[in-house]
């Protein structure tokens, strides 16, 4: 698609969740993407805007101490983007909608700042998975992104659908009940992200566990998990069971080869720190997607925890930057 392809490059690739910043370094080679130089997360605390830029403004100060970043830069962030890279809204920081990491960076670093490419992380979660997840490899994969919201993406016929106004992916929004919910961060009711996201199963899992709302965080869900904790497991069961009915609603209309499912929740829901033995959360999302599922659909898709659980955006989004403007 691009020259150039067999001379090695550094892309920095930021990933902008609900509630933290991640950052790497990625080297591009033939195709190839190798995590360089990770640095260390940053947490969004007072999650406004002004916060944000302050974060990613060091970010890219420390990344150029060390890198020409001479294959770019790449954002993947929460809340869809247009194709300019305009910022449509997010959520989780106020005054977000409308901004354009490029002219903010370009403001504060000149020239030095190569192009800044940016796409929502659930479309570039869904682009590394399919580039590097051994199992959705150059299939029709739907990613789901659990975290502090549920986002996703999809590649279909090798091409990762935006929708007609790069909104395509809101998967968190899946309606699973028509019953009166608490309200969803879109305002909506019935959404997957009420019951299936970080804040909801903190909020039921500290009724069960008899801590105080607002007072637990996923690590300390998943430390007691994995000390055999039925209240903590059956937390992550519960909110699975709840993704798998958005999960079989979408494979019923989509008909993909694989579901991956990835994201923060996911690796706190592992039994085993390097994601070999039971997930909680996928395994509960598994069963009931193919209980959601026409039959026909059930027998023949895949779902999986995804290989790439935390770095799927950060390679995405590096490939969508090496790729340039009018990615396949
Ligand atoms: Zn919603």
């Amino acid at each position: 698609v691009t020259a150039n392809r067999d001379q090695p490059r550094e892309i920095l690739a930021i990933d902008i969740g609900g509630s933290r910043v991640k950052s790497a370094l990625i080297g591009s080679q033939d195709d190839r993407w190798q995590l360089l130089h990770r640095f260390a997360p940053v947490a969004v605390a007072e999650r406004s805007f002004a916060e944000l830029q302050r974060i990613v403004v060091e970010i890219v100060a420390a990344a150029l101490a060390q890198s020409t970043l001479d294959g770019g830069i790449g954002v993947s962030t929460t809340g869809p983007a247009d194709a300019a890279g305009i910022v449509l809204g997010s959520g989780f920081f106020e005054g977000y909608a409308g901004a354009s990491w490029h002219r903010i960076l370009r403001e504060r670093f000149g020239s030095r700042v190569p192009v800044v490419r940016v796409a929502s992380d659930g479309r570039a979660a869904a682009w590394g998975t399919y580039l590097e997840d051994p199992q959705a490899k150059g299939r029709n994969v739907a990613h789901f992104v659990a975290g502090t919201g549920i986002g996703g993406g999809m590649v279909l016929g090798s091409q990762l659908f935006d929708g007609s106004h790069n909104f395509a992916g809101a998967f968190g929004h899946i309606k699973v009940t028509a019953a009166m919910t608490p309200a969803c961060s879109c305002g909506g009711h019935g959404c997957v992200e009420v019951f299936a996201a970080g804040p909801a199963i903190l909020r039921h899992a500290a009724g069960e566990l008899g801590r105080k709302p607002g007072t637990l965080t996923i690590a300390e869900l998943a430390d007691a998990a994995r000390a055999g904790s039925q209240a903590a497991q059956g937390a992550f069961r519960d909110a699975g069971h709840w993704l798998g009915r958005a999960i079989g609603s979408l494979v019923n209309i989509v008909d993909p080869d694989v579901v991956t499912i990835g994201g923060g929740i996911v690796a706190a829901a592992d039994e085993l720190a390097d994601g070999s033995g039971v997930n909680w959360y996928v395994d509960a999302a598994a069963a009931s997607a193919r209980e959601a599922a026409l039959p026909r659909i059930a027998e023949r898709v895949q779902i999986h925890r995804a290989a790439l659980v935390n770095d799927a955006a950060l390679i995405g989004i590096a490939a969508l930057v090496h790729e340039g403007p009018g990615h396949p």
